[in-house]
């Protein structure tokens, strides 16, 4: 096994239509909240999540009724489908066979080894993956007695378990998370397995919290990883709408360059000089570009005093004026526009750009 810790390193593991590793891409995750055995309610939500950009979505898998729902659910739904099962290997038979595209189980879990044995087969034949989910919260009694407490080291060695069983079955398709709720755990815990083994790595920071507090310590965490090049999919967990989760990983990947076709705001921090209403205009573009699938530059100024030149490399904005707008491209200003129209026509100019960078 390789000993590399760039994310383009790794082993490439097909999860339907999408590679997840031995790539430079990072693949965005998301679970649902909703009752997977309330098709109707599930799949209503993974549509939300698939036009926020979702790319690979998980159901909790706890009940025969969820796992015979699967077909179903796949039928309403255009991305990868995950099942999340904890030890019931008849759960997980019952979603494979039900055409999920990943299953996620830990097989040192699952018990006797004709179990075992009867899950990776039947994963084999239809060719998917398994995700191995170590957690700092729940490592096996044995490695906590040894190491006293959840380490680093204890989580390596646990996941190091679960994949010699499936190896040991000549399976491969393997993604692993090493998820725990402290930060610096997590990020200790995810650098060793990227230098221990070469399977790809699902990034998380488990019951990271609320928007807004779970908002900052998945990026502290994640962002640390994304930049020395280890991950390569995510899910930010969050006590909140799963849409949220989406939008929180497209912006940090975003930051790192790592989402390709994503549009990014910039917007100044406001001051005294401020001409406009920056803050409600600034939070209605971004809202606004979430749904832009090409890679524009947008800068929102409260004024134009260093303005359209502070913000040479956005490729359209808008500056305040005494009661209008200037509406500048490359940091040179192309025409005024009422402050009324402002945003509507900096939308219009967004659009533009969006369906020159379409047709290219
Ligand atoms: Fe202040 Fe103008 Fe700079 Fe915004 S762009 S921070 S309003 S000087």
């Amino acid at each position: 096994m390789s000993h590399l810790v760039h994310r383009k390193n790794t082993r490439p593991v097909k999860v339907g239509p999408l590679t997840i590793g031995g790539n430079d891409e990072v693949v965005i995750q998301s679970m649902t909240m909703t009752k997977t055995h309330d098709v109707e309610a599930t799949v209503a939500e993974i549509k939300r999540l698939e036009e926020a950009g979702c790319q690979v979505v998980r159901v909790a898998c706890p009940d025969m009724r969820a796992a015979e729902a699967i077909p179903e659910i796949k039928k309403g739904i255009n991305i990868p489908l995950v099942a999340d099962i904890h030890f019931d290997y008849k759960l997980a038979l019952k979603a494979i066979e039900g055409g999920v595209d990943k299953i996620r189980i830990n097989p040192g879990n699952i018990g006797r080894k004709e179990k075992v044995e009867a899950v990776v087969n039947a994963a084999k034949a239809k060719g998917i993956p398994i995700r191995i989910g170590v957690n700092a919260g729940s490592l096996e009694r044995r490695i906590l007695d040894k190491y006293g407490y959840p380490t680093a080291d204890g989580m390596v060695e646990s996941a190091l378990h679960h994949i010699k069983i499936l190896e040991d079955l000549d399976f491969h398709d393997i993604i692993v998370s090493m998820k725990a709720s402290d930060v610096r755990l997590a990020v200790e815990a995810y650098e060793k397995a990227a230098q221990t083994f070469d399977y790809p790595l699902h990034l998380g920071i488990t019951e990271s919290g609320t928007l807004f507090s779970g908002t900052i310590k998945s990026a502290a965490g994640l962002g640390i990883l994304l930049n020395k090049g280890i991950g390569n999919t995510v899910r930010i967990s969050l006590s909140a709408d799963p849409v949220e989760e989406i939008k929180v990983a497209k912006e940090l990947l975003k930051s790192f360059g790592l989402a390709a076709n994503a549009a990014t705001l910039i917007s100044c921090p406001t001051c005294g000089r401020i001409e406009i209403d920056l803050i409600s205009i600034a939070n209605e573009v971004e809202e606004y570009i979430q749904k832009v699938n090409a890679p524009i530059k947008i800068s929102v100024l409260g004024c134009a005093v260093n303005g359209p030149g502070e913000a040479k490399e956005a490729d359209i904005g808008i500056a305040g004026a005494r009661g209008e707008g200037l509406l500048f491209k490359k940091g040179k200003v192309v025409r005024k526009v009422p402050e009324a129209s402002m945003v509507e026509e900096l939308k219009k100019e967004i659009d533009k750009l969006a369906a020159e960078h379409e047709e290219k």
